[in-house]
């Protein structure tokens, strides 16, 4: 079980099936036991649970799921690793090999369908060059999740978990933080995988919230207000909102709203928490009803 995982053994099943890296698809394959085994521990997968992982490469994480999960569903793009996954994963009886776009794809169906409905975990060394609209693309899209377990860019699980007033802090953090608590598992240098990546990454484990931890009147316009005030980032908050010209709001509504939290006008985006985010999307909500 998991031998995938030895650097040999990755050449060899790559070898076999003469198989080249497409750079476009982000294929960077995990050789490294120790990082797999962090990964395993912090998704803390139980034998009656339902994995979803998002681009399983050769499958060498996808055993070590099928091995932990009741079921694991493994979305591919690449279709000339379905044959090799076939072959890595022909033992399991728990597997399903989905050949497809992980962003075309309903997941919401296929959660109802293979398990009721009931939350599943994600767990994934995801394509670096989409792992915003795949985070997002599970959040917004409101699939029953318990937790998401990923390896990104290490910049990436920075921004994920910074707080107000620090320069990680933004669109992407107030959006995580919003759905899912973000614990750092593990920090993974670049000769772990095969190929090398140009970057550092790191294992993120999003523990995900059964109730947002602030309650707003609009989910969409409270996204809308985050991203207009980390548009123009050294700008302050009241220019960002006032150049969007999707909430047209007026110069005067948004004074208004910014003292009507007991904050300066001339506050910039990132000194603002998620709650104080949260009462400017109702009050901005208020004035376009
Ligand atoms: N899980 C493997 C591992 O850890 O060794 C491979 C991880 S590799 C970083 C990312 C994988 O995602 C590749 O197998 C790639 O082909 C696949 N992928 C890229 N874009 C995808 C997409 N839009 N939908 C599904 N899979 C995708």
């Amino acid at each position: 079980m998991g031998e995938l995982i030895q650097p040999q053994k990755t050449i060899e099943i790559l070898q076999k099936y003469k198989f080249h890296f497409q750079k476009r698809y982000g294929q960077n394959f995990l050789i490294d036991e120790r990082v797999m085994q962090k990964i395993i521990a912090a998704a803390s997968i139980q034998s009656d649970e339902f994995v979803l992982e998002i681009g399983p490469g050769i499958g060498t994480m996808t055993q070590f799921l099928c091995e932990n999960a009741g079921y694991v569903a493994a979305v591919e793009i690449d279709q000339n690793l379905i044959p090799v996954l076939q072959d890595t994963l022909g033992s399991y009886r728990n597997v399903e090999i989905i050949n497809n776009d992980i962003l075309k794809m309903d997941i919401r169906s296929l959660v109802e369908e293979k398990n009721g409905g009931q939350p599943i975990k994600v767990v994934a060394n995801l394509p670096y060059y989409i792992t915003t609209p795949i985070l997002m693309g599970l959040f917004e899209s409101h699939v029953p999740l318990k937790s998401v377990t990923v390896m990104v860019q290490k910049e990436v699980a920075e921004r994920m978990k910074a707080v107000p007033g620090t320069k990680d802090y933004g669109a992407l953090s107030l959006a995580v933080q919003y759905y899912a608590a973000p614990e750092i598992a593990a920090h993974v240098p670049p000769n772990c995988f095969m190929p090398r990546p140009k970057v550092a990454s790191t294992v993120i484990c999003l523990k995900c919230h059964e109730k947002p931890p602030v309650q707003v009147k609009d989910e969409r316009l409270l996204f809308a207000v985050i991203r207009a005030s980390f548009n123009q980032r050294r700008k302050t908050l009241a220019n960002g909102l006032h150049n969007d010209v999707q909430l047209q709001l007026s110069k005067g509504q948004i004074q208004y709203c910014i003292t009507g939290l007991g904050l300066p006008v001339s506050i910039r985006g990132e000194a603002l928490t998620l709650e104080q985010f949260a009462k400017l999307s109702d009050m901005v909500y208020a004035m376009i009803h």
